[in-house]
């Protein structure tokens, strides 16, 4: 079945389509939600979760409608989910049978996502000869492997640091999150001489004022592990680290980890969003109220989608590096720029850079 409607979060920019997916011999459950083509055809991760609904999907895509038009690729913006446990015994005929489902959407473009990986989009690139975060034998370029949304970060550090004024020689970094983003922005940014003091997972934290031996803590403990058991520092609880003061700190775990609420309790000089919204609204207001500078998230973490946009042209990882560098630098250049301008939250700066970009596109589309 496929409907488009349009419901009441539809404004100026999209959706443009909404689809339901039932395909009965496979009892395939589906949902894609197509933002905004008007950057080109849309690109956004597909989701194997059983309880999204459509209006989570939606966000989702508009997530993806703004980071990809903010970080200059030529994609409009989607997002899909599998409605299904991600363990089942059947993923694959489930993901085929998805494949099948969207061969004629050919402006949908899907990635991996919560719940899927590199195997579920060779089987769709088998299925219709389109899909990102391929393996590498399938021209895939491994961007958590080569760390490249870490490597953004680092490259927005390197920027920012000359507008606060910070060196990054020495500076105190703290990390939320020490999975494939975390590690990665730790090992970028230590090579820019910087010290990482706490670091913390989903079962805890470690602390040590001199700085943590990182490549033996990365040696010593998955993403998942128990970092105390390292011995490398204080171990401290996952709630204490939000509240330990830095130079940097970098939100790489999860959604909403400062809100109005809790926001005082960071004490930071620069904040760099590794996570998608790890920072509300809200509470970026009362940050940048406080002076601590914020590179938000569709900037910040724009690494992992620059390098699949790379991955779809066929082009190699240098290039990816390239691209990064050239497209985060300039873009917290700007950002931080038009916020000395204005005083306005860089929150609010980076919607309307995205936002400028998509009208620009969209002034070119035909009237309907
Ligand atoms: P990951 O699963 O590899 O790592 C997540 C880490 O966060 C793990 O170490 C986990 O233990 C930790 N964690 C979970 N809950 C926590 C908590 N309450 N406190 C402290 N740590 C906690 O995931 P990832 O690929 O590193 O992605 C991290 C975040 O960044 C996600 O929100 C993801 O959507 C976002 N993101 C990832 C990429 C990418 O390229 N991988 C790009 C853009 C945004």
């Amino acid at each position: 079945m496929i409907c488009h409607y349009i419901d009441d979060f539809a404004d100026d920019l999209g959706p443009e389509k909404i689809i339901h997916i039932y395909e009965p011999k496979s009892k395939l459950k589906a949902i894609v939600v197509i933002d905004n083509l008007s950057l080109g055809p849309a690109i956004g991760g597909c989701r194997m979760a059983a309880d999204v609904g459509a209006r989570e999907v939606f966000r989702l895509a508009r997530a993806m409608t703004l980071k990809n038009a903010i970080n200059g690729l030529p994609h409009g913006g989607a997002k899909s989910a599998i409605l299904s446990e991600p363990s089942i015994v059947n993923k694959e005929t489930l993901v085929r049978a998805f494949a099948q489902s969207i061969k004629k959407l050919t402006d949908y473009i899907p990635g991996p996502d919560m719940g899927t990986d590199e195997n579920c989009m060779a089987y769709i690139h088998d299925e219709i000869g389109r899909s990102i975060g391929l393996p590498k034998v399938l021209g895939g370029i491994p961007l958590d492997e080569l760390g490249m949304t870490g490597f953004g970060l680092a490259v927005a550090a390197d920027v920012a640091c000359e507008f606060i004024p910070l060196n990054l020689e020495g500076a105190r970094v703290v990390i939320q999150g020490f999975g494939n983003v975390g590690k990665a922005a730790a090992k970028y940014l230590l090579e820019r001489g910087v010290k990482i003091i706490g670091v913390s997972n989903s079962r805890g934290a470690i602390y040590n004022p001199t700085g943590l031996d990182i490549p033996v803590l990365v040696g010593r403990v998955g993403p998942d592990g128990d970092l105390a058991a390292s011995g490398l520092g204080e171990p401290i609880s996952k709630e204490d680290l939000l509240e330990v003061e830095s130079d940097i700190f970098i939100p790489a775990a999860r959604p909403d980890v400062f809100t109005e609420e809790n926001q005082h309790l960071l004490k930071t000089r620069l904040a760099l969003e590794g996570a998608n919204i790890p920072i509300t609204h809200a509470a970026a207001k009362e940050i940048h109220k406080r002076g601590i500078l914020v590179v938000p998230d569709i900037i910040a973490n724009g690494g992992g989608v620059i390098c699949a946009a790379t991955e779809y042209l066929s082009q190699t990882e240098t290039s990816a590096f390239e691209k990064i560098k050239s497209t985060i630098g300039g873009n917290t250049r700007e950002l931080l720029e038009r916020t000395r301008e204005t005083n306005f939250p860089p929150h609010e700066i980076a919607l309307r850079m995205a936002r400028e970009r998509i009208a620009q596109a969209m002034a070119y589309r035909a009237h309907m």
